[in-house]
Protein backbone atom coordinates (compact mmCIF):
# COMPACT_ATOMS: atom_id res chain seq x y z
CA UNK A 1 0.00 0.00 0.00
CA UNK A 2 1.19 3.67 -1.14
CA UNK A 3 1.07 6.33 1.95
CA UNK A 4 -0.37 9.98 0.63
CA UNK A 5 -1.08 12.99 2.40
CA UNK A 6 -4.68 14.87 2.42
CA UNK A 7 -5.37 17.14 -0.15
CA UNK A 8 -8.42 18.71 -1.99
CA UNK A 9 -8.03 17.31 -5.27
CA UNK A 10 -6.50 13.94 -6.86
CA UNK A 11 -5.67 14.18 -10.43
CA UNK A 12 -5.28 10.39 -11.38
CA UNK A 13 -3.34 9.57 -15.04
CA UNK A 14 -2.75 5.69 -16.37
CA UNK A 15 0.55 7.36 -17.39
CA UNK A 16 3.20 10.26 -16.15
CA UNK A 17 1.96 12.36 -18.42
CA UNK A 18 -1.38 12.41 -18.62
CA UNK A 19 -2.78 14.50 -15.95
CA UNK A 20 -0.74 17.89 -17.45
CA UNK A 21 -2.23 17.40 -21.02
CA UNK A 22 -5.56 16.86 -19.80
CA UNK A 23 -5.66 18.64 -16.81
CA UNK A 24 -2.61 20.09 -16.46
CA UNK A 25 -4.17 23.53 -17.04
CA UNK A 26 -6.95 23.25 -14.05
CA UNK A 27 -4.14 21.69 -11.78
CA UNK A 28 -2.04 25.00 -12.31
CA UNK A 29 -4.90 27.24 -11.40
CA UNK A 30 -6.42 25.01 -8.63
CA UNK A 31 -2.78 25.33 -6.95
CA UNK A 32 -2.56 28.81 -7.74
CA UNK A 33 -6.09 29.49 -5.87
CA UNK A 34 -4.45 27.73 -2.59
CA UNK A 35 -6.24 24.44 -2.89
CA UNK A 36 -3.75 21.08 -2.53
CA UNK A 37 -3.70 18.74 -5.53
CA UNK A 38 -1.69 15.14 -5.16
CA UNK A 39 -1.04 13.20 -8.94
CA UNK A 40 -1.37 9.70 -8.90
CA UNK A 41 0.20 8.13 -11.97
CA UNK A 42 -1.33 4.54 -11.76
CA UNK A 43 1.38 3.25 -13.47
CA UNK A 44 5.18 4.14 -14.24
CA UNK A 45 4.51 4.34 -18.42
CA UNK A 46 7.29 1.40 -18.87
CA UNK A 47 5.90 0.67 -22.45
CA UNK A 48 6.51 4.08 -23.40
CA UNK A 49 8.59 4.28 -27.15
CA UNK A 50 11.17 6.46 -25.60
CA UNK A 51 12.47 6.52 -21.84
CA UNK A 52 12.87 4.33 -19.46
CA UNK A 53 10.87 3.93 -15.87
CA UNK A 54 13.43 5.91 -14.17
CA UNK A 55 14.24 8.88 -16.17
CA UNK A 56 10.06 8.63 -16.80
CA UNK A 57 9.67 8.99 -12.83
CA UNK A 58 12.44 11.84 -12.64
CA UNK A 59 10.91 13.75 -15.35
CA UNK A 60 7.23 13.33 -13.23
CA UNK A 61 8.86 14.70 -10.32
CA UNK A 62 9.92 17.64 -12.84
CA UNK A 63 6.44 18.31 -13.68
CA UNK A 64 5.10 17.79 -10.73
CA UNK A 65 6.95 20.88 -9.32
CA UNK A 66 6.11 22.82 -12.15
CA UNK A 67 2.95 22.41 -11.50
CA UNK A 68 3.43 23.17 -7.79
CA UNK A 69 1.66 19.99 -6.25
CA UNK A 70 1.58 18.45 -3.22
CA UNK A 71 3.07 15.41 -4.12
CA UNK A 72 2.61 12.75 -7.00
CA UNK A 73 3.21 9.17 -6.65
CA UNK A 74 2.93 6.54 -9.02
CA UNK A 75 0.79 3.14 -8.29
CA UNK A 76 3.08 0.96 -9.34
CA UNK A 77 0.37 -1.67 -11.57
CA UNK A 78 1.91 -2.41 -15.11
CA UNK A 79 1.49 -0.46 -17.99
CA UNK A 80 -1.04 -1.88 -20.80
CA UNK A 81 -2.62 -4.16 -17.64
CA UNK A 82 -4.65 -1.76 -16.25
CA UNK A 83 -7.19 -4.55 -15.41
CA UNK A 84 -10.40 -4.26 -13.75
CA UNK A 85 -9.53 -6.36 -10.98
CA UNK A 86 -10.33 -6.10 -7.65
CA UNK A 87 -6.68 -5.94 -6.49
CA UNK A 88 -6.38 -3.02 -8.58
CA UNK A 89 -9.54 -1.24 -7.25
CA UNK A 90 -8.52 -1.79 -3.31
CA UNK A 91 -5.33 -0.21 -4.28
CA UNK A 92 -7.13 3.30 -5.34
CA UNK A 93 -9.80 2.94 -2.52
CA UNK A 94 -7.01 3.02 -0.46
CA UNK A 95 -5.03 6.10 -1.57
CA UNK A 96 -8.62 7.69 -2.14
CA UNK A 97 -9.60 6.85 1.35
CA UNK A 98 -5.77 8.57 2.59
CA UNK A 99 -6.48 11.33 0.67
CA UNK A 100 -9.51 12.34 0.99
CA UNK A 101 -10.44 14.83 -2.30
CA UNK A 102 -13.27 17.02 -2.69
CA UNK A 103 -12.65 16.58 -6.41
CA UNK A 104 -11.11 13.62 -8.41
CA UNK A 105 -9.73 14.24 -12.04
CA UNK A 106 -9.31 11.43 -14.33
CA UNK A 107 -9.38 10.43 -18.15
CA UNK A 108 -12.11 10.52 -20.24
CA UNK A 109 -13.86 7.14 -20.89
CA UNK A 110 -13.50 6.90 -24.68
CA UNK A 111 -9.88 7.16 -26.17
CA UNK A 112 -7.39 5.49 -28.78
CA UNK A 113 -5.33 4.05 -25.71
CA UNK A 114 -7.06 1.33 -24.19
CA UNK A 115 -5.07 2.25 -20.61
CA UNK A 116 -6.62 5.63 -20.46
CA UNK A 117 -10.18 3.91 -20.99
CA UNK A 118 -9.38 1.05 -18.62
CA UNK A 119 -7.83 4.43 -15.84
CA UNK A 120 -11.51 5.97 -16.37
CA UNK A 121 -13.34 2.88 -15.92
CA UNK A 122 -10.78 1.72 -12.81
CA UNK A 123 -11.67 5.37 -10.99
CA UNK A 124 -14.99 5.38 -11.01
CA UNK A 125 -15.14 1.87 -9.55
CA UNK A 126 -12.37 2.82 -7.07
CA UNK A 127 -14.85 6.43 -6.11
CA UNK A 128 -17.67 4.29 -5.71
CA UNK A 129 -16.54 1.44 -3.41
CA UNK A 130 -14.21 3.99 -1.26
CA UNK A 131 -17.68 5.30 -0.08
CA UNK A 132 -18.63 1.28 1.32
CA UNK A 133 -18.21 1.05 4.35
CA UNK A 134 -17.63 -2.95 4.15
CA UNK A 135 -14.98 -2.56 0.96
CA UNK A 136 -11.63 -2.76 2.34
CA UNK A 137 -12.81 -1.29 6.56
CA UNK A 138 -8.78 -0.52 7.73
CA UNK A 139 -9.42 3.14 6.75
CA UNK A 140 -12.64 5.03 7.03
CA UNK A 141 -15.32 5.62 3.54
CA UNK A 142 -14.64 8.81 1.62
CA UNK A 143 -16.69 9.46 -1.64
CA UNK A 144 -15.51 12.42 -3.41
CA UNK A 145 -18.56 14.96 -4.24
CA UNK A 146 -17.55 15.65 -7.74
CA UNK A 147 -15.61 13.16 -10.36
CA UNK A 148 -15.07 15.00 -13.77
CA UNK A 149 -13.21 13.60 -16.76
CA UNK A 150 -10.76 15.45 -18.82
CA UNK A 151 -9.57 14.77 -22.62
CA UNK A 152 -6.81 12.84 -24.37
CA UNK A 153 -6.60 11.70 -27.83
CA UNK A 154 -10.47 11.85 -28.09
CA UNK A 155 -13.19 13.90 -26.44
CA UNK A 156 -17.07 14.84 -26.92
CA UNK A 157 -18.77 18.36 -26.09
CA UNK A 158 -17.15 18.97 -22.71
CA UNK A 159 -20.27 20.12 -20.28
CA UNK A 160 -18.30 22.64 -18.89
CA UNK A 161 -14.94 24.64 -19.91
CA UNK A 162 -12.67 26.15 -17.59
CA UNK A 163 -10.51 29.36 -18.65
CA UNK A 164 -6.90 28.31 -17.85
CA UNK A 165 -5.35 31.04 -20.34
CA UNK A 166 -2.93 32.64 -17.28
CA UNK A 167 -1.68 29.22 -16.50
CA UNK A 168 -1.42 27.92 -19.71
CA UNK A 169 2.65 28.60 -19.93
CA UNK A 170 2.95 26.66 -16.70
CA UNK A 171 0.66 23.74 -18.39
CA UNK A 172 3.39 23.85 -21.69
CA UNK A 173 5.97 24.07 -19.37
CA UNK A 174 4.62 21.35 -17.10
CA UNK A 175 4.07 18.87 -20.56
CA UNK A 176 7.33 19.37 -21.95
CA UNK A 177 9.60 18.51 -18.54
CA UNK A 178 8.19 15.47 -20.27
CA UNK A 179 11.39 15.54 -22.48
CA UNK A 180 11.79 11.74 -23.30
CA UNK A 181 7.97 12.21 -23.95
CA UNK A 182 7.52 15.19 -26.29
CA UNK A 183 11.00 16.36 -26.74
CA UNK A 184 13.26 16.00 -29.81
CA UNK A 185 16.59 14.96 -30.26
CA UNK A 186 18.82 12.11 -32.14
CA UNK A 187 17.72 9.43 -29.16
CA UNK A 188 14.05 10.26 -29.20
CA UNK A 189 12.49 8.24 -31.86
CA UNK A 190 9.61 10.23 -33.43
CA UNK A 191 5.94 8.98 -32.17
CA UNK A 192 2.06 9.99 -32.23
CA UNK A 193 2.95 11.97 -29.08
CA UNK A 194 6.05 14.30 -30.22
CA UNK A 195 5.77 14.72 -34.64
CA UNK A 196 3.82 15.35 -36.80
CA UNK A 197 0.75 18.00 -37.67
CA UNK A 198 -1.57 15.02 -35.71
CA UNK A 199 0.61 14.56 -32.96
CA UNK A 200 -0.98 14.02 -29.66
CA UNK A 201 1.04 17.94 -28.70
CA UNK A 202 -0.70 19.66 -31.64
CA UNK A 203 -4.42 18.07 -30.41
CA UNK A 204 -4.17 18.97 -27.21
CA UNK A 205 -3.04 22.88 -27.65
CA UNK A 206 -5.85 23.42 -30.68
CA UNK A 207 -8.45 21.77 -28.33
CA UNK A 208 -7.18 23.86 -25.80
CA UNK A 209 -7.51 26.76 -27.87
CA UNK A 210 -10.89 25.68 -29.58
CA UNK A 211 -12.71 25.32 -26.06
CA UNK A 212 -10.96 28.93 -24.92
CA UNK A 213 -12.77 30.50 -28.03
CA UNK A 214 -16.05 29.24 -26.58
CA UNK A 215 -15.91 31.26 -24.19
CA UNK A 216 -14.01 34.20 -25.18
CA UNK A 217 -10.56 33.27 -23.76
CA UNK A 218 -7.19 32.54 -25.23
CA UNK A 219 -7.32 28.56 -23.42
CA UNK A 220 -9.77 26.37 -22.14
CA UNK A 221 -9.93 22.89 -20.71
CA UNK A 222 -13.03 20.41 -21.18
CA UNK A 223 -14.46 18.70 -18.66
CA UNK A 224 -17.39 15.93 -18.21
CA UNK A 225 -19.00 14.54 -15.03
CA UNK A 226 -21.86 11.67 -14.62
CA UNK A 227 -22.85 14.29 -11.45
CA UNK A 228 -24.28 16.95 -12.69
CA UNK A 229 -22.48 20.07 -11.10
CA UNK A 230 -24.61 21.88 -7.99
CA UNK A 231 -24.30 25.39 -8.51
CA UNK A 232 -25.33 26.94 -5.32
CA UNK A 233 -24.42 30.54 -6.23
CA UNK A 234 -26.13 31.07 -9.77
CA UNK A 235 -25.30 35.10 -9.63
CA UNK A 236 -21.80 33.40 -9.47
CA UNK A 237 -21.73 32.26 -13.25
CA UNK A 238 -23.14 35.77 -14.47
CA UNK A 239 -20.18 37.83 -12.71
CA UNK A 240 -21.72 39.61 -10.09
CA UNK A 241 -21.48 39.01 -6.05
CA UNK A 242 -24.36 37.36 -4.76
ZN1 LIG B 1 -1.30 8.15 -21.43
Amino acid sequence: MITVNKIDVLAIGAHPDDIEAGAGGLVAKFVQQGLSVGLLDLTAGEMSTNGTPEERQKEAQGAAQVLGVTWRKCLGLPDREITLIKKNVKALVEVIRQSRPRLILCPYWEDRHPDHVNAARLTIEAHFDAGLKKVCDHLLPHRASHLWHYFLSRATEPQFVVDVSHCYEIKRAAIMAHKTQFGQGRDIQKTFLNAGPGSFLSIIESRDCYYGSLMGCQYGEGFITAIPLAIQDPTSLLGVKG
